[in-house]
């Protein structure tokens, strides 16, 4: 008899059919709470207002292969999942034996060309996760500034990350992570999970959020590169005023004053009190005036690129 594979013991049992070794290295706490798992596959299969296409999901790590059977067995017509960890390829073709409408890859979410997935057009496309921890920031930002046609995503993270994601100005968990987030996505805490829900339990708390991605951003695509580089630079010194901060980034306090008085923002203020609308009318202001003194668009953009948003 099939056991359902968020049962601790039906997890222990494949482990130990498979010699498996858990590995840590590569962020792997197995899901093993059925309340939590339905959490995720219901937020992920939620209809969006006025669109009734079929469904497909994108998954990230799908481990031993428990989310990715619970969102096949829940009414997506095609799921792919990117599994990093070759061993665990063929405890994933016995799990999901049967499901014909999954795909499974063995690749790195960090490498893997996203425009080269096997998706089929007219689908509504979810992105699902219970993401490796020790990558979860460059996983999430690659997935945020792809090309990728997704509507919503719904991922595990560690509980701290999750507030960052969605704090709002003025507290201590907003920052660049948030700013960048916020940026392409609408983002909700659904629950916060203990570490007992997995195995091997985590060190930490962790936390399911979705992210409805935005149809507009706050800055047309040429001045995101822009947007982006005034966002570190005002993070980058938290306890500095705005317009100490940019001045250590940008070389050049004059420049920096006249920018913040065309965007209309009091330079005493810090970096943490900025809406997204004030970052954008910063950046629409820097870039005004960089234009002016001969500044060269592709420079900024290199000079952003290859960080990692934190
Ligand atoms: N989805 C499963 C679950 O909920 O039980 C497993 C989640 S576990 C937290 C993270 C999974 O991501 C592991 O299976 C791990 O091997 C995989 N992984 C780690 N790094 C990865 C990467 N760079 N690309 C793709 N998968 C990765």
């Amino acid at each position: 008899m099939k056991h359902p594979l968020h049962d601790l013991r039906a997890v222990r049992k494949l482990i130990q059919e498979h010699q498996f070794f858990v590995k840590k290295g590569y962020g792997q706490n197995f899901l093993t709470d059925g309340v939590v798992l339905d959490l995720i596959v219901d937020a992920a299969g939620e209809r969006l207002t006025g669109d009734d296409r079929p469904l497909a999901a994108l998954e990230i790590g799908p481990g031993l292969g428990t989310l990715t059977e619970a969102l096949a067995e829940s009414g997506f017509s095609h799921v792919v999942s990117i599994e990093k960890d070759a061993q665990l390829i063929p405890v994933l073709a016995e799990t999901l034996a049967g499901h014909s409408h999954v795909t499974i890859l063995q690749a790195d979410a960090l490498e893997i060309d996203f425009a080269q997935l096997p998706f089929v057009d007219g689908h509504a496309l979810r992105i699902v996760a219970n993401l490796p921890y020790y990558v979860t920031t460059p996983i999430l930002m690659r997935i945020l500034e792809s090309e990728l046609p997704y509507d919503r995503a719904v991922f595990m993270v560690q509980r701290e990350v999750a507030e960052r994601m969605v704090a709002t100005p003025g507290g201590k968990d907003y920052g660049a992570l948030s700013v960048a987030v916020q940026y392409y996505c609408r983002g909700a805490l659904v629950c916060v999970v203990p570490p007992e829900a997995f195995f091997p339990p985590p060190t930490v708390e962790s936390a399911v959020i979705v992210l409805d991605r935005k149809k507009e951003h706050v800055v047309s695509e040429a001045l995101r590169p822009m947007f982006f580089r005034v966002v570190r630079a005002a993070f980058a010194v938290r306890r500095k005023t705005l317009a100490n901060a940019l001045a250590t980034h940008f070389g050049d306090k004059a420049f920096v004053r006249s920018c913040l008085e065309d965007a209309m923002i009091d330079p005493v203020r810090r970096g943490e009190t900025l809406t997204l609308e004030e970052f954008a009318r910063l950046a629409v202001a820097c870039s005004a005036r960089s234009v002016h003194a001969g500044g060269d668009k592709s420079e900024i953009h290199e000079s952003f690129k290859g960080r990692d948003v934190d």
